[in-house]
């Protein structure tokens, strides 16, 4: 097998041999632990960065496993995706050469919002992810567990109780290291939960984590508890599809990586998902057996936006939950049935899935189970993700309490560039809130820490207008390239003659002015309601939706023609034109926000009661939280940008 060949060659590894040898400094730049989502974009993005890094993992086997769900992206973790993509990451390419089912969720709203999705063959996310990992000049893997951390006085500048060194394995060697990046998922003091019974593993079929979880401890480390769960799987070939909903792919599929001009697979070769509904035995089944369901009862938090079938029955009573059947792969006979994760003894699992529309006769091919496992309070971390209390070392994934394999992904880059960029004694690469989607989930975590796993959604996004998939590239690639390192030449290559290419192609846009009448002429399409004379540039034009880059191009062939003949930089002028006008409008609001944020709200505010435009989970978190000023309401984590303006609005005219 590839990578243990690589990875345990038949000569003593090098850092083995000259540490048993001479003590000396034979060392790793940058060790990571942990070869899951987190850990393999922190390894890639260490070792292009230019440093020489080993990747630590139980099992070389399962590098690129999906613990559960078999599909990326989604609303919110789209963009993750497309901003690990601008940075040179891996998941979204892999993706493109594994996919089975594309399809862009929100496509009803505007493409800020938009997002990218798809089913993934598991065995080939796999497959290509380890052909990856072992093509990446200075990357090596051990297969091995890491029970242990290597540390030493901290360095006199910097205040810290110690530094971290290097790793400890299980058969007792050292491996040194100039960074440590701890990327180990659900393992740390794992517990898996099926019905009454309970047993250590980090996810079914693997150990738990107990020494490095012990190490933390005894460093001082702030921990917490948290759980999850996944559905059974079921054969496809059990499943009674013809009386379901059939769910087709998009046709073109839109990739998810800005290198892929089309996915692998050929778009009608796509899978179908299929649509079931729970019902009132189900319901029934579950309130029977709840004293048969520990996972349940345990009082420990789980994902409020991915809950189990049991929160769902039990938080909302009477109603009819979607169940989702994904497909796992082309030639898999297993069925992902998404919203249907549970913990019941798998004989009751058995009866629940019988009463479902459609798998009356399904046959379960492993049952549901829950995980209960050790998180890092993230607020330990600075915005790096390097730790404040050990130097050097690095925390990225599921350990910082975040769910998915997006979030996972993204912290990792983050993590492997800056471990990178520590070890060569250069300033460290941050994103902020203003720049993108990993912005705002790393300084959610490190600014206010989590309770419970931590999900990204564009409303926790305050400028979601310009943070949009179609531009993660001009936000983040050239920034990667300059001052990390960790971006292809050709990457970079590409991202800067689009960035330059959309800015030329604006001013000249903006340039074409004409008054609405000779608009109206050169484009008949557009339907130009503002007063006959005043003046319209093409950008204006370009924001109806009758309107393209080619229409324009055919009313004003000079200048144009040569921006809409890329197809590519026609469908992002398009969108910059629509957005043109709510970037604006966002930037004014913000400035409105930032002018009053010493603004006081009063202490006896019922907001349950208030007559302003905010949701219900709007007001619980306000009513829970009862923040003193409109800048603490917009560190509230979950109320969007609107929420804040309409209370602060509400506040100024009431007051
Ligand atoms: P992982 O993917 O868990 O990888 C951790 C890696 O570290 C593993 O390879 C492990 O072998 C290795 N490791 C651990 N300790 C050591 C050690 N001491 N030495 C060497 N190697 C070590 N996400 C969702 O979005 N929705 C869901 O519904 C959902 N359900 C889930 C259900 C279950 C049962 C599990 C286990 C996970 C679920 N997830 C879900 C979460 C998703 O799988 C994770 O968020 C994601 O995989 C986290 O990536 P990671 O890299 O942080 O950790």
């Amino acid at each position: 097998f590839l990578l243990r060949r690589r990875a345990l060659p038949p000569a003593p590894l090098p850092w083995r041999r000259r540490a048993r040898s001479d003590g000396t400094a034979p060392r790793w730049d940058v060790v990571v632990i942990g070869g899951g989502h987190a850990g393999t974009e922190a390894a890639a993005a260490a070792a292009r960065s230019g440093v020489r890094t080993l990747l630590v993992t139980h099992k070389a086997d399962t590098i690129g496993q999906m613990s559960c769900n078999p599909s990326f992206g989604g609303i919110g973790k789209g963009h993750l995706m497309r901003e690990v993509d601008a940075l040179d990451g891996l998941c979204a390419r892999i993706c493109d050469q594994s996919g089975v089912h594309y399809k862009v969720l929100n496509r009803c709203k505007g493409p800020a919002v938009w997002g990218l999705r798809a089913q993934i063959d598991r065995k080939l996310y796999k497959e290509n992810m380890q052909k990856e990992i072992l093509n990446t000049p200075l990357l090596t893997v051990h297969e091995a567990s890491v029970e242990d951390l290597l540390l030493m006085e901290p360095e006199p500048d910097r205040p810290g109780k110690c530094q971290v060194s290097g790793v400890i394995l299980g058969d007792g060697s050292r491996v040194h290291a100039g960074s440590v990046i701890l990327t180990t998922g659900t393992f740390l003091r794992g517990v898996v939960f099926i019905g009454l019974k309970t047993h250590p593993a980090g996810r079914l079929g693997d150990q738990p984590s107990i020494g490095l979880a012990q190490t933390l401890e005894k460093l001082g480390f702030a921990v917490g508890r948290l759980k999850t769960g996944t559905p059974p799987r079921l054969a496809k070939d059990s499943i009674d599809f013809s009386v379901l909903e059939r769910h087709m792919a998009d046709n073109p599929p839109v990739p998810f990586s800005f290198l892929s001009e089309a996915v692998w697979i050929k778009p009608e070769d796509q899978l179908s998902c299929y649509r079931t509904l729970t019902n009132a035995k189900v319901e029934q089944i579950i309130h029977d057996s709840l004293h048969l369901n520990n996972h349940v009862r345990e009082t420990t938090r789980g994902p409020r936006y991915c809950p189990s079938l049991e929160s769902k029955v039990l938080r909302f009573p009477n109603r009819i939950h979607q169940l989702w059947l994904e497909p796992e792969g082309l030639d898999s006979n297993v069925i992902y049935p998404q919203g249907m994760s549970m913990t019941l003894p798998p004989e009751l699992q058995e009866q629940v899935i019988a009463c479902i529309h459609g798998l009356e006769k399904a046959k379960m091919m492993q049952p549901g189970y829950g995980v209960q496992y050790d998180f890092l309070d993230p607020r330990q971390l600075s915005a790096s993700l390097e730790s404040r209390l050990v130097q050097r070392l690095f925390f990225a994934g599921q350990i910082n309490g975040t769910t998915g394999y997006e979030e996972a992904a993204a912290q990792g880059v983050i993590a492997g560039i800056n471990a990178g960029l520590r070890v060569g004694g250069k300033p460290p690469f941050i994103i902020s809130r203003t720049e993108g989607y990993i912005g705002v989930l790393i300084d959610d975590l490190t600014t206010l820490g989590t309770n419970e796993p931590y999900r990204m959604f564009t409303s926790r996004v305050e400028f979601r207008m310009s943070l949009r998939p179609d531009n993660a590239d001009s936000r983040l690639t050239l920034r990667g390239f300059e001052e990390a390192g960790c971006v292809s030449q050709q990457r970079y290559a590409q991202a800067s003659q689009m960035k330059a290419a959309i800015e030329e192609a604006i001013a000249v846009l903006k340039s074409l002015q004409f008054t609405a009448t000779k608009w109206s002429r050169l484009v008949p399409e557009a339907p130009i309601s503002t007063n006959r004379s005043s003046l319209a540039s093409a950008l204006d034009i370009l924001q109806y939706p009758e309107v393209t880059m080619e229409l324009l191009a055919r009313a004003i062939p000079e200048p144009l023609r040569k921006f809409a003949e890329c197809r590519e930089l026609a469908e992002r002028l398009k969108i910059e034109a629509v957005y043109e006008w709510h970037v604006a409008s966002q930037q004014q609001e913000i400035e409105e926000v930032r002018r009053d944020e010493a603004l006081q709200l009063p202490e006896d505010l019922d907001y349950f009661a208030i007559d302003a435009s905010l949701s219900q989970e709007v007001r619980e978190k306000l009513d829970s939280n009862r923040p003193q000023t409109i800048g603490a309401v917009s560190r509230i984590p979950g109320i969007t940008p609107a929420a804040i303006v309409n209370l602060l609005r509400f506040v100024k005219t009431n007051r």
